[in-house]
C-alpha cells in the first residue's frame, strides 16, 4: 500500500484510495487543486487519500465546518494524522452524487492502524454541492 512521501516518486505510486490508478492520475490532481471532484464518490475517495497522505488543507477545503476555527481544525487533523495510518478503503454503496445531482451518499469502510491496532470505520457519508447548485463543487457534509 502506498504511503505519502513527498516528491515525484510518490506521484507514480498507487493511489491510496485503492482505485488501481497512480496517485497522479487519480486523487493527486484534486489535492493539488488542478481538478475538482466530479462526483460524490470521487470526493470521498480523494478525501480518504488526503487522510492517508496528510493533505490537511484539502480535508479542510472539502468539508465546511464554519463553527470551528481553521487553526483548531488544522491542529486536530494533524494530531489525528500522526496517530492513524490509513491502509485500505472499500466503497460499499453509492447513491446519486453524479453529474446531474446536487446530493449523494457513499457508504464505505476505511481500514486503519491506530495505536498498533487494526481498526475499521464504517460510515455512510452525505455529500452536497456548494450552494446546492449543479455548478458547485462537491463537499463532504456529515456522516448519516
Ligand atoms: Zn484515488
Amino acid at each position: 500500500m502506498a504511503r505519502g512521501f513527498a516528491g515525484a516518486a510518490a506521484d507514480q505510486a498507487a493511489c491510496p484510495c485503492g482505485s488501481g490508478a497512480t496517485l497522479d492520475s487519480c486523487c493527486g490532481p484534486f489535492h493539488q487543486g488542478l481538478l475538482k471532484a466530479q462526483s460524490a464518490e470521487q470526493l470521498m475517495r480523494s478525501r480518504y487519500s488526503a487522510y492517508a497522505l496528510g493533505e490537511i488543507e484539502y480535508l479542510i477545503a472539502t468539508h465546511p465546518e464554519p463553527e470551528t476555527p481553521i487553526r483548531q481544525r488544522r491542529r486536530e487533523l494533524r494530531a489525528s494524522n500522526r496517530q492513524i495510518r490509513w491502509i485500505q478503503l472499500e466503497i460499499l454503496a453509492v447513491d446519486c452524487g453524479g453529474p446531474e445531482d446536487c446530493q449523494g451518499t457513499v457508504q464505505f469502510v476505511a481500514h486503519c492502524i491506530a495505536a498498533g491496532h487494526r481498526r475499521c470505520l464504517e460510515e455512510t457519508s452525505l455529500f452536497e454541492r456548494r450552494d446546492g447548485q449543479l455548478s458547485g463543487d462537491w463537499l463532504y457534509i456529515r456522516a448519516l
